[in-house]
């Protein structure tokens, strides 16, 4: 028997399942890591994580889901929005930057801050830990300690895979100089009994340091190993940059097994996300979608739908004008409980705007009473509809009922058979009909007056939201007061 749900009603991926299978018995320890070196987007690599988590508690299995924020790298770019003068803290941690907008107490807490609210948002279970604090506080100092005591056979497993020759004085830690850079030291001598090691400055000074303070770094394609065993991890999500050949989790994989001996977590890939007429998220070229701006537009469990696709080891183009309503549609209809159309609420929401009340009333009259009921949950669907209008819609779904005035101007564009038809409509509808009744009138007035239904349609839409089409105009137009009908169809 498969389990598709878990004792929270989360539902289960079967692609998430399937992972879960392939892992052993527990407990696990899911990892997940980002640096937060610019904008924060890559909500795809957590939800992935997120998904397994949820699939081995399901089963029955203890979890603890760790986001590792790797707030101890060094500064290496500037990310886009960011002055240039922050070159000269190429090399520091990112915990020791300072926020480019002071805002934050640093750099790293800038961009990590907004991203760990959306997972709160998210009511994600997830535990954040930075990497600078696991540091000072003593995390890694073992896997530190081995690192440096078998430097030449992780120095030979990085040749090997890259090819390259590392430098002869090539350390798997890196000291933080006095000048608070990770880059410019050498290291000379281990004392592990101490937890130092002694080094020489980009300057030539002779210094020490203490490896379980903080006072270093290892370097990345090491420390990933290494934070494997520190934290346990039994499963770690990769992006397909990390796992191609050469890539970064091939040399952690050996370095895992030859150096520290620590079976190489279980791992799934998933591929890119594109952005539709813009190309593959990348915060280097500054094509992101925040998390906080994608739940201003949809709820929680709508956007993991939306990140993770069927399947996330496939590369999937997100769609957030034009097809944004079917997504929401579909999203909704799987749900399997009644609800609005996307752009019948975009409509209601640029009509009545910030009015709830009005808005249950429109709906209720338009014949979606029970969606009406839950005002909180109308609230949000509203705010999620009229974000959307407002960033997002293409022109031509940009859907409010005109008033009286830009109506009659609209009306200008119709010839008299449309007119003629709109009087009718008009003089045939009656404040006790509900959308499917308006619906008929609006068809059998068309079909009994030899008026195209495509071209009465149009003559509807064009009157009430001076476009061509719009919302099913049945339950659209049962949601107005009979005033409002009747004023926009005497033309
Ligand atoms: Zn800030």
């Amino acid at each position: 028997m498969s389990e598709t749900g878990s004792s929270t009603g989360i539902s289960i991926p079967a692609w998430a399942e399937r992972v879960a299978a392939s892992l052993g018995p527990g407990p696990h320890v899911v990892v997940t890591g980002i640096s937060p070196s610019g904008n924060i987007h890559n909500l795809r690599e957590v939800l992935v994580a997120e998904a397994v988590a949820n699939a081995l508690r399901a089963r029955g299995d203890e979890v603890r889901f760790i986001f590792h924020a790797d707030t101890i790298d060094p500064l290496r770019k500037i990310a886009p929005g960011i002055p240039e003068h922050f070159e000269e803290y190429f090399g520091h941690s990112l915990s020791r930057v300072p926020d480019p907008e002071g805002c934050h107490e640093s750099y790293a807490e800038h961009f990590l801050a907004p991203f760990e609210e959306a997972l709160r948002e998210m009511e994600m279970d997830i535990e954040v830990v930075r990497s600078h604090e696991l540091y000072e506080t003593g995390v890694y100092t073992g896997v530190i300690g081995e690192a440096i005591e078998h430097t030449d056979e992780l120095r030979g497993i990085l040749q090997e895979i890259s090819g390259r020759k590392m430098p002869e004085h090539w350390s798997p830690f890196l000291p933080r100089t006095a000048s608070g850079r990770l880059t410019g030291a050498r290291v000379l001598e281990h004392v592990p009994e101490e937890n130092r090691v002694v080094y020489v400055d980009e300057d030539g000074w002779e210094d020490a340091a203490d490896y379980s303070r903080g006072e270093g770094k290892l370097g990345w394609r090491v420390e990933l190993a290494a934070r494997w065993k520190a934290l346990g991890a039994t499963f770690e999500p990769f992006g397909k940059d990390h796992t191609s050949r050469g890539g970064s989790t091939e040399t952690a994989d050996r370095m895992a097994r030859e150096v520290f001996d620590y079976p190489v977590p279980g791992r799934y890939e998933y591929e890119w996300i594109y952005i539709k007429g813009q190309g593959a998220m990348s915060s280097s070229k500054g094509i992101v979608l925040l998390p906080k701006d994608l739940l201003g537009i949809m709820p929680p469990d709508a956007l993991r739908k939306m990140m993770l696709g069927r399947d996330p080891a496939r590369a999937i183009e997100l769609d957030l004008e034009a097809g944004f309503p079917r997504f929401m549609d579909e999203y909704r209809s799987e749900a399997g409980k009644p609800f609005v159309p996307f752009t019948h609420l975009v409509t209601v929401a640029q009509t009545v705007g910030d009015y709830v009340n009005t808005a249950a009333e429109m709906l209720r009259r338009g014949g979606y009473g029970e969606v009406a009921e839950d005002e909180d949950k109308l609230a949000r669907d509203l705010r999620y509809a009229r974000n959307w209008a407002a960033e997002w819609a293409p022109e031509s779904m940009r859907l409010g009922l005109l008033d009286v005035e830009a109506s009659g101007e609209a009306a200008a564009g119709l010839d008299d058979e449309q007119r003629a038809y709109l009087r009718e409509v008009s003089e045939k509808l009656g404040p006790e009909m509900d959308g499917e009744a308006v619906q008929d009138v609006l068809y059998s007035t068309a079909i009994g007056r030899g008026l195209k239904p495509k071209r009465a349609f149009a003559a509807v839409y064009t009157v009430l939201l001076g476009k061509k089409s719009g919302p099913k105009a049945g339950p659209f137009i049962a949601g107005l007061t009979p005033g409002q009908v009747t004023q926009r169809f005497s033309v």
